[in-house]
C-alpha cells in the first residue's frame, strides 16, 4: 500500500527551491533578521492580497488569537463563544487571559460554529465571538456578524485554516475570510495553507485603532522606543519565515485548489 502524505513540504520545496533559497540568502547576506524590510514587504503583500487594511505579522497563530483579544481589550470574566470543534489553541488562550470561553455546537453540514447556538449563548457577559473556518470551510459570517451588531460583540476570525478562501454575502459580494470580523489571526505552521519553514502568525484588521494597539502589543507594549505605555508581548515574525512566505504567497490560490483536488 502506498503511503500518502497529508500535507508534502518535500515536493512542494523542489518547485520553488531557487525563489525561496534566494529570498532567504538575502536576509543572510543584510543581516536584517528581526523586522527586516522582508517583515514589511510581506505585510503589504498580504493587505494587497486579503484587500484588508492592516496585517500585523507575529510569532505564531496561537500569539494572534490572544493579541487580537489583548487588543480588543477583553477583561476577565468576559464570556467568548467560540465552537466545541476546534484546535485548542483557540479555547487555550481564551483561558489563558482568564476569559471565560463559552463552547457552542458546531453545524454537521460544514463542521462551523451553529448559528442558532450563539443565540442561545448570548448573556449580558458575552464580548467576542470567534468562529473557527476549520478545514478550509468558512463559518456563516454573514449571519454571525448580524448577531455581533445587534447584541455589540466583537468578531474574532480565527482563520488559521483557510486563508485565502472567499466568503460570497447574500447579494453576491465576495470578501476573502480574515477581512470580514472585526479582527482576525492567522498561522504559518509549515502544514497551514500558507505554511514558513518554521513558527508564523498574523493579525488582521480594517480599524486603525486598533491596528494601533495591537502594533504595539506584539512589541512589548511599546509605541515610543523605550516607553512601555501597556502590558505587552514578544511576537514577532522572524524576517527568514517572511523570505519563505513572500515566495509562497503568490502560490496560495494554486496549492488551496490543489488541496480541493485532492480531498474531492
Ligand atoms: C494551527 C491552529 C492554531 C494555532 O496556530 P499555531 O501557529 O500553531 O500557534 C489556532 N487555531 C486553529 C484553528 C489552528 O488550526
Amino acid at each position: 500500500m502506498r503511503k500518502i502524505q497529508m500535507v508534502d513540504l518535500k515536493s512542494q520545496y523542489e518547485k520553488i527551491k531557487d525563489t525561496v533559497n534566494a529570498s532567504i540568502q538575502e536576509v543572510l547576506d543584510t543581516t536584517t533578521y528581526i523586522n527586516g524590510p522582508l517583515v514589511h514587504e510581506f505585510q503589504k503583500n498580504m493587505e494587497t492580497y486579503l484587500g484588508v487594511k492592516h496585517v500585523i505579522p507575529c510569532a505564531n497563530g496561537t500569539d494572534a488569537l490572544q493579541i487580537a483579544m489583548m487588543g480588543l481589550g477583553l477583561k476577565p470574566g468576559d464570556e467568548v463563544i467560540t465552537a466545541d470543534f476546534t484546535f485548542a489553541a483557540t479555547v487555550e488562550v481564551i483561558a489563558l487571559l482568564q476569559l471565560t470561553p463559552v463552547l457552542v455546537d458546531v453545524d454537521l453540514d460544514n463542521m462551523n460554529i451553529s448559528i442558532e447556538a450563539i443565540k442561545k449563548a448570548i448573556t449580558p457577559k458575552t464580548k467576542a465571538i470567534v468562529p473557527v473556518h476549520l478545514f478550509g470551510q468558512v463559518a456563516n459570517m454573514e449571519a454571525i456578524m448580524e448577531i455581533a451588531k445587534e447584541h455589540n460583540l466583537y468578531v474574532i476570525e480565527d482563520n488559521a485554516q483557510a486563508i485565502g478562501a472567499n466568503y460570497t454575502f447574500a447579494d453576491g459580494s465576495k470578501k476573502k475570510v480574515g477581512a470580514i470580523g472585526h479582527v482576525s489571526s492567522t498561522s504559518f505552521f509549515p502544514s497551514k495553507n500558507l505554511g514558513c519553514y518554521g513558527d508564523g502568525g498574523a493579525i488582521f484588521t480594517n480599524d486603525d485603532a486598533l491596528a494601533h494597539q495591537i502594533r504595539g502589543i506584539v512589541n512589548h507594549g511599546m509605541y515610543v522606543r523605550y516607553h512601555h505605555d501597556v502590558v505587552g508581548v514578544n511576537s514577532r515574525l522572524d524576517s527568514i519565515q517572511a523570505a519563505v512566505l513572500n515566495a509562497k504567497l503568490p502560490k496560495l490560490d494554486q496549492y488551496n485548489s490543489a488541496r480541493r483536488d485532492a480531498a474531492s
